[in-house]
């Protein structure tokens, strides 16, 4: 038998059916409304490797050496090749194709999903387990191939780097893949059966429009409910902005990212007796197992359908008690209560709502205090400060505006913030209890009982590359600190517009100056390769375009070894950016030789970027530098960004120059065109990167280097904001960076803008 229905799986089967089997198979046998389905065995898989004889190739291609990436990358594609390559037994192509066709009842146009199923995802670090394949609305003629497929994301290159890390054998770890009728779900989301940090008896409900994936990657912000298990009564509904919805494409049978109408957008997407049924389902789950469960569900004419179940990891011990120090993030929805006192306002500049006990920052060695699930509140913070932003629930700072460096970070790292609150050290206690909503601003007196989510991730199901429009205008991301790489890859974005290298330089705790006095060149050298790598390996091969240091002297006096630099009465228009670089040609070439570096490692799609040019003078003098360092400059992609009126009004003798790309600074270059400093709270109110004046420059510098055939491009925060995305794509810009939740929101509006220049065009 290739092959076991899911009726007759159970828990124990673990081995031959990988955990996924194993738990719907369970679920299935409580009497439970899983979709029908089947499990190609563990076994399976075996036999095919064993009996065709590939195994020996595949193991032994397994034998790199995992840090270099190039090994790293062959050994996936040799892998991906032999079983690819290698047919199916005639009997198992034969019992999966009659086992499918019973499965739907459409015949060879039944959709099933097909995923992989790992025997060893219990394992510590599922990574050991592969890629976690998901294919949805798959019909037969490719049903075989997927199935191949998720047996080779066993060999994804993380899966053969973890592996081969810690000396897991290979050959031990099996898959399995379950295929099961597809649910075209209307409605769908996830439900926990008891309170996800407290274990109360109150039940979450997420939920939207279509399929789930849209609620559990993320995309879309969904409804939510709660209700209380004692009295069954709904005690709080929150109706979100649901702007997109998955579905299948009728014609293509794929999953496609839509925009929900507008009448269904606010609408509340489950009715009373719908909840009254999942409440029901979830503790028959929750009884079956004998502990709070996290439950996937979709709805499809009026039937429930329960598509996966595991339990809940991140009920605390000390349960509904616990009254500080826990977080309970929302995910940037609207709170469920919005009773405490509005305390301080600011600038909201990382959505999400949190509450959290406040620990007041004032030194960096008051950063051990800071515990998981408090909220920091400092003046202003500092890149020494990231691991406790890390650990942090939220973040208020007193300085600093929506590119600051708190800002910045925060929006990374995925971490509420509420920045610019003027006197929140003055006025906040430690260990006093607020909520923070970094969307509006706010900082209330209190913690708000908004009953979500600090869970570990429901199980990772999104595709490698999110479902994402389809633009012509590229959407690429900007990454600050390394750390982020991950959450920016996954946005699907086209490349990375911006990685700034001053947070990575800043985070080591001195000048470069003094670093390279005290380590030496070389590891001044490792720190930025090493930095860049994660981002660029995580990206490969889409383009990350690397900025060469930017930090105002400010900042570095901050820091041991900074008392030598100069103390300018305004750092904006002061000593940093390419002008700072090539007064210190000796500092700034360890950064080219990074670039080197990268390019010797095989990271052909890292690209050089310089900050605050003003003319092709610079742009020469950066070209004889690079060649000095042994970088050809016709060889790779390298630009400037476009953050003085000078640049834009110079881009003509800049592209003669030689640079690929024009990025726009719109932070700086909203400062200069309209002499507004961006770190000054007095003037903030005037700082419009939306000004005529702005738009101008940009507007001509596209144009010319349109004629050109220089590649265009901004990096600033304004490309996250969509009237600027509106103006960029009717003017014909390359590509628009913004940053990691705004990502998509962006390729949204980029569609939505091209679409509306095609049909004018036609009109
Ligand atoms: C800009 O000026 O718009 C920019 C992206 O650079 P930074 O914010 O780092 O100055
Ligand atoms: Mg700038």
């Amino acid at each position: 038998m290739a092959l076991l229905w899911l009726d007759d799986v159970r828990a124990a089967d673990l081995e031959t059916v990988g955990g996924k089997g194993a738990s719907l198979g369970e679920l299935t046998s409580a009497g439970l409304p899983v979709p029908p389905g089947f499990v190609v065995t563990a076994g399976t898989y075996r036999d095919f490797i064993e009996k065709s004889g590939i195994d020996e190739d595949l193991f032994a291609a397994m034998d790199i050496d995992s840090e270099d990436s190039k090994a790293l990358a062959g050994a996936q594609e040799r892998a991906h090749e032999l079983i690819m390559g290698t047919p199916m037994p005639e009997e198992v192509r034969a019992e999966i194709l009659e086992a499918y066709r019973t499965v739907g009842t459409d015949g060879e146009q039944a959709f099933v999903a097909v995923r992989s199923s790992a025997t060893a995802e219990d394992l510590p670090d599922a990574s050991f387990a592969g890629q976690q394949e998901t294919f949805l609305n798959v019909r037969e003629k490719d049903l075989l191939e997927r199935v191949k497929e998720c047996w080779a994301s066993l060999f994804s290159q993380r899966a053969i780097y973890y592996r081969n890390q810690k000396g897991f054998p290979h050959h031990e770890v099996d898959i399995a893949v379950v295929v099961q009728q597809m649910v075209d779900a209307e409605k769908s989301g996830v439900m926990f059966t008891s309170h996800p940090s407290t274990g109360e008896p109150r039940v979450i409900i997420e939920a939207a429009w279509g399929l789930g994936e849209a609620v559990v990657s993320g995309a879309v912000s969904p409804d939510n409910y709660v209700v209380d298990r004692k009295t069954g009564d709904v005690a709080d509904v929150t109706i979100a902005d649901k702007k997109v919805m998955h579905v299948k494409d009728e014609a293509t049978g794929e999953t496609v990212e839509v925009e929900v109408p507008e009448e269904k957008r606010e609408q509340r997407v489950l009715s009373d007796e719908e909840i009254a049924a999942l409440v029901a389902l979830g503790e028959e789950v929750e009884d079956h197992y004998e502990t709070p469960q996290d439950v996937e569900w979709a709805i499809v004419d009026g039937e429930i359908y329960m598509l996966q179940s595991r339990p809940i990891t991140t009920i605390s011990d000390s349960g509904a008690e616990e009254s500080s120090g826990e977080a309970i993030a929302n995910g940037g929805a609207e709170a469920t209560q919005s009773s405490g006192d509005v305390l301080l306002r600011g600038l909201g500049a990382s959505p999400g709502i949190v509450s959290g006990s406040v620990r007041i920052v004032t030194k960096l060695d008051q950063l051990d205090k800071v515990v998981e699930g408090d909220i920091i509140v400092t003046e202003m913070t500092m890149p020494d400060m990231v691991p406790a932003m890390k650990r942090a629930a939220g973040i208020v700072t007193d300085e600093g505006g929506m590119t600051s460096h708190a800002a910045i970070v925060s929006r990374e790292l995925g971490v509420p913030a509420v920045v610019g609150c003027g006197s929140a050290t003055r006025e906040l206690t430690d260990d006093q209890v607020i909520t923070i909503d970094g969307d509006k601003g706010t900082i209330r007196e209190g913690r708000e009982t908004k009953d979500v989510e600090e869970r570990e991730p429901v199980e990772d199901v999104r595709p490698k590359t999110p479902v994402k429009p389809m633009t012509a205008t590229e959407v690429k991301v900007n990454v600050s600190i390394p750390e982020a790489a991950e959450r920016a890859a996954a946005t699907g974005a086209d490349g990375v517009g911006l990685l700034r290298i001053e947070h990575m330089v800043l985070s080591l705790g001195m000048t470069p100056e003094k670093y390279i006095k005290e380590h030496g060149e070389r590891a001044y050298v490792d720190e930025i390769v090493e930095g860049v790598r994660t981002v660029a390996e995580e990206f490969y091969p889409r383009p990350v375009r690397v900025r060469t240091l930017d930090a105002p002297t400010d900042e570095f006096r901050q820091l041991p070894g900074g008392e030598d630099e100069p103390n300018e009465h305004n750092p904006m228009l002061g000593y940093r950016g390419i002008r700072r670089s090539l007064d210190k040609p000796d500092v700034f070439k360890h950064e080219l030789r990074a670039f080197r570096r990268l390019y010797e490692m095989g990271y052909d799609n890292v690209e050089m970027m310089f900050p605050l040019i003003n003319d092709a003078e610079e742009v020469y003098q950066v070209k004889n530098l690079m060649r000095e360092t042994g970088i050809n400059p016709d060889k790779h992609d390298w630009g400037v960004m476009v953050e003085t009126p000078a640049s834009a009004l110079g881009i003509r003798s800049l592209a003669e120059a030689g640079i690929d790309f024009a990025s726009f600074g719109t932070n700086d270059l909203t400062q200069y065109t309209l002499a507004v400093d961006r770190n000054n709270e007095n003037v903030a109110d005037r700082f419009d990167e939306l000004h005529p004046a702005v738009l101008e420059l940009i507007g001509s510098t596209i144009e010319t280097c349109r004629e050109l055939g220089v590649k265009t491009s901004i990096c600033g925060q304004a490309g996250s904001k969509s009237k600027m995305v509106q103006f960029l794509v009717d003017e014909g810009v390359t590509s628009i960076s913004a940053n990691i939740d705004a990502v998509r929101d962006v390729q949204h509006e980029v569609k939505r803008v091209e679409q509306k220049l095609i049909l004018d065009s036609v009109r």
